[in-house]
């Protein structure tokens, strides 16, 4: 057995579905989770919805409690930033926080030797020029991030101006508007959604919204103006490239995420959109990737893939766990017992949701970068609806909103791989037949 640990970076979902995998699938040895958030890992999808709605408060998002963390024995470092890896040995260094390793003999403090190491950094939002230090304006990633925009729209009336008009821009005017705020949502794209879910279906979720009463708006942000109430580093409104001007008391810039991984500088490591990996989720021997921040091989779709998706995260962190204690059996750095596992390609059934107002939004396979979508509209005025998303003669992805769960299971199992494109409308039209 191992006295090196293995360290989990990342305490999210990802990160934590690695850490609960290792000790189930055997590893006894040292496990370190390394997150640089001060908060017990939490769960984000109802940061744009429950929290910010306020019909959920804080700790009803933690994934664990302190109680149901203690059987895994972690060592458990939050507030702590890895801030390098250097990928032959498999050492960590690390930056703040409590825990650091105890300076010992020939050893630098904050460094961290493993015997394996799981990526799960996540992404990180993506901002704008000129909006820090600008109060009002808000990202929305983190606990953090949201409770700050919840505060800034504690106020009725507020008016909020949404930058960005995908699948978080809108769920955030949804509940915006919901709360009775005036909201404005703007995007490059005139229709929402578009590149998550194609123009057909973007166009009725379009419909949606501005039937809510949001104001859908088509520009690029140029940049922000300053609030003439005397504040001197308050929004007042933002800017676009044509000149116009969108009063705002409060901004949220929904813009897209940039992976986490400025922290691993080391040139064996591939970092251009995430870290690369192979089938098997490895980015380098001994080290491994998951969730948002992980781009690899899926064995289905022939070509590299990252999803910013919760089950994803979830299903890659096990899938991660379990191929790195493989890979140490194999080394002999860790005795898995009578059974030595075997490495297994990560090859999901890609799955995300969505909710905007009372319409649930799910999507299982590839929506994005569809070259073929053909949209069923089952009910107009309830906007529910199902499309099929294909590349070439294929059928690889499938979308439905607003269905009952029974038909949606059928759905999945359509594009569990990709199939000719005329036996899926086939098999979708059976499935949504009785809607
Ligand atoms: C507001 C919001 C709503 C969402 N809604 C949905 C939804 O409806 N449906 C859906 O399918 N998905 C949704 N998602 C996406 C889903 O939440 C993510 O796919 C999931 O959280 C990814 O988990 P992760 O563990 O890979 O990354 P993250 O949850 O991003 O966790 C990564 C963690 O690593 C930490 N970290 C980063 N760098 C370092 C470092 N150098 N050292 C230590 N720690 C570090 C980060 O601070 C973070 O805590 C939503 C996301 C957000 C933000």
């Amino acid at each position: 057995m191992s006295a090196r640990p293995i360290a989990v970076v990342g305490a999210s979902a990802a990160g934590l579905a690695a850490a609960e995998a290792l000790r189930r699938s055997g590893w006894h040895g040292p496990l370190t989770l390394i997150g640089d958030e001060d908060q017990l890992p939490y769960d984000r999808p109802p940061l744009s919805k429950q929290l910010l709605h306020g019909t959920w408060e804080p700790d009803r998002l933690l994934l664990r409690t302190r109680d149901q963390l203690d059987p895994l024995g972690l060592d458990l470092r939050l507030g702590t930033r890895a801030t390098g890896l250097d990928a032959a040995t498999r050492t960590l260094t690390l930056d703040g926080g409590v825990g650091v390793p105890p300076l010992e003999q020939g050893r630098e403090r904050g460094r961290l030797e493993c015997a394996g190491v799981i990526v799960a950094t996540g992404v990180a939002a993506r901002t704008l020029p000129g909006a820090d230090g600008l109060a009002g304006v808000h990202t929305l990633r983190t606990l953090d991030d949201a409770l700050a925009l919840r505060a800034g729209l504690a106020d009725p009336a507020r008016r909020l101006v949404i930058v960005g008009n995908g699948v978080l821009g809108c769920e955030a005017a949804a509940v915006a508007r919901e709360l009775g705020h005036d909201v404005t949502l703007v995007g490059r794209d005139p229709v929402p959604m578009a590149g998550a879910v194609g123009t057909e279906v973007g166009e009725l979720l379009a419909e949606e919204h501005r039937a809510r009463g949001v104001r859908l708006v088509t520009g690029a942000v140029d940049g922000f103006t300053v609030a003439e109430d005397g504040a001197p580093a308050r929004v007042g409104g933002v800017r676009l490239a044509d000149g116009s001007l969108l009063p705002a008391d409060v901004v949220l810039l929904a813009i897209g995420s940039t992976p986490a991984v400025d922290w691993l500088a080391d040139p064996a490591l591939d970092t251009s959109d995430g870290l690369r990996c192979d089938a098997y989720c490895a980015a380098a021997p001994g080290i491994y990737a998951a969730g948002d921040v992980a781009r690899w091989d899926h064995p289905v779709h022939g070509r590299p893939v990252r999803f910013e998706h919760r089950m994803n995260a979830t299903e890659q962190g096990m899938a991660a766990a379990r191929n790195l204690l493989a890979e140490l059996a194999a080394e002999g750095a860790h005795d898995p017992g009578d059974t030595p596992p075997e490495r297994r390609p990560f090859a999901p059934v890609p799955y995300f949701w969505s909710d905007q107002y009372a319409l649930k939004i799910q999507a299982y396979g590839l929506t994005a970068g569809a070259d073929r979508v053909e949209t069923t509209l089952l009910d107009r005025d309830e906007r529910r609806t199902v499309a099929l998303y294909g590349r070439g003669d294929s059928a690889v992805g499938v979308l439905a909103a607003g269905i009952p769960p029974r038909q949606i299971r059928a759905l999945r199992a359509v594009v569990a791989t990709p199939v000719p494109w005329d036996e899926a409308r086939e098999r979708v039209a059976a499935a949504t037949a009785a809607s």
